[in-house]
Formats: structure tokens, C-alpha cells, sequence
């Protein structure tokens, strides 16, 4: 299948199946520890990189072909390869896999367009966003999320403030940490201050362990992980 992917079943979402909303790589960063690998060429244009209508279909013969697990699905998850909301489709993806499968809707985002509103407002249709937050310092967003020359870290941030006022499900905020790139104890008060504005429901610390886009991406060593996870506060855990 070109845009199904799993399930999977996890401690944190139970048994979820995940839909991709491009056949290719697509996104407006490019960042360095990508599992996907490089991005080659970011782009900012919102459009429908794959069909609604093809990615339903596949959705559907899923469902067929696995009662079961159909049964038992807890989340569709709209991630895959590249940025979701960068599909102009995304909202009614939503109130289509919701309809099909009975499932709740979790929506991975790298937080780009949350600047825009018409954008939040198809993500309140979610049950679950996890929106990404790797940087408040602009020089270093540049340096992990490499992003397309359009993309304003200050909108992103402004954004996700906004999301919270204006979303009633949950928000887990997902922070990838690179050792030696933005895991030094200034920059993660910069993340905390930026956090309280974003009152989100989790703060997920991750830290690259798969085959990344760039060579020598280090993941942060555990004592420093768990040393950040405690400036954070109750809200963050490693993941
Ligand atoms: S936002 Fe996600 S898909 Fe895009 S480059 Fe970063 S990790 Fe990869």
C-alpha cells in the first residue's frame, strides 16, 4: 500500500494505523535527524500532493482486509512521509478516517503552519495533535530543522500559543534533542519559557536513535536526557 502504514501498537496510543498524505517525501523542512532522509528541495506550497479519494480507497480495503485489527484500532494517525497539514485535504481526511473506522484521529505535525488559521481550525477536528518544537533560537532551528526560507520560527511559536486557546483535545509537545546542537542548558530555558506560553498537555523529549538524514546525528546521552526532562517539569517525559 502506497499511503497505509502499520499498525503499530505503542504504550502511548494503543493499536494505531498511519496514513501518509503524499506517495513522496514532502515537507518544508529538512530536518538533519530525519528518518525519511534529506528532504533534497523543501516546498511551502499547500496543495494535494496525493488524492483524498486514493488514500480513502486504500483506507477502505484495510479495513476489509483486516477485521480485527479493525476492531481493535484505537488511532488513525495522519503523519507519513512529510508534513500533513502541507496537504490542503488534511481536514476532511479527518472527518472521513474518523467516519470509516470509528478510530480517534491523531494529527504529527512539524508546526510550520500553525501560523495560519485557517489551518488550526481544520486541526480542530483532531482528537490528538503532536505538534514539534525543536528550537526557540532561530540560529539554531536553522541548524536542526534546515527549514524552507518562508517558515518564521517566531509564527510557529505564535501559533502553537494559539492552537492551545483554541484546541480542546490534547497536545503533546514533541522536542527532538541532538546532542551538541540544542541540548545546552541555555537553550532549554528558552524551551521552557517558551513551553509556559504553550501550556501543552505532555512534553515528549525524543532523541534520534534510528538511521537519521545527516551523518554523526548523536542522540543525548541519558543522565543529560533525564537532567532536562526535570527542568521541563511534571509535563515532560522521554520517549
Ligand atoms: S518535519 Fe518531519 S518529515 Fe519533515 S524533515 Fe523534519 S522530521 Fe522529516
Amino acid at each position: 500500500m502506497k499511503y497505509i502504514y502499520g499498525p503499530i501498537k505503542s504504550r502511548r496510543l494503543g493499536l494505531s494505523l498511519g496514513l501518509s498524505l503524499s506517495p513522496d517525501k514532502t515537507c518544508d523542512l529538512d530536518c538533519i535527524y530525519c528518518q525519511w532522509g534529506s528532504t533534497g528541495r523543501t516546498v511551502l506550497e499547500r496543495k494535494e500532493y496525493a488524492q483524498v479519494g486514493q488514500i480513502i480507497l486504500e483506507l477502505k480495503s484495510w479495513l476489509q482486509e483486516h477485521p480485527q485489527a479493525a476492531k481493535e484500532l484505537k488511532f488513525v494517525t495522519l503523519s507519513g512521509l512529510g508534513e500533513p497539514t502541507l496537504h490542503t485535504g488534511f481536514g476532511g481526511l479527518i472527518d472521513q478516517a474518523r467516519e470509516l473506522t470509528g478510530a480517534k484521529i491523531a494529527v504529527i505535525t512539524n508546526s510550520t503552519f500553525l501560523g495560519d488559521k485557517a489551518v488550526r481550525q481544520e486541526l480542530l477536528k483532531a482528537d490528538l495533535i503532536v505538534p514539534s518544537l525543536d528550537a526557540v533560537d532561530p540560529v539554531i532551528f536553522e541548524r536542526i530543522d534546515r527549514p524552507h526560507p518562508g517558515v518564521r520560527l517566531d509564527e510557529i511559536i505564535d501559533g502553537l500559543v494559539a492552537l492551545r486557546k483554541e484546541f480542546a483535545g490534547t497536545i503533546w509537545l514533541e522536542i527532538m534533542l541532538v546532542a551538541g546542537v540544542n541540548d545546552d542548558d541555555a537553550h532549554i530555558q528558552g524551551l521552557k519559557k517558551a513551553i509556559r506560553r504553550i501550556n501543552p498537555d505532555k512534553i515528549q523529549l525524543n532523541s534520534p536513535v534510528r538511521a537519521t538524514a545527516e551523518k554523526n546525528v548523536l542522540p543525548v546521552e541519558k543522565s543529560k536526557l533525564l537532567k532536562i526532562k526535570e527542568i521541563l517539569g511534571d509535563k515532560a517525559e522521554i520517549i
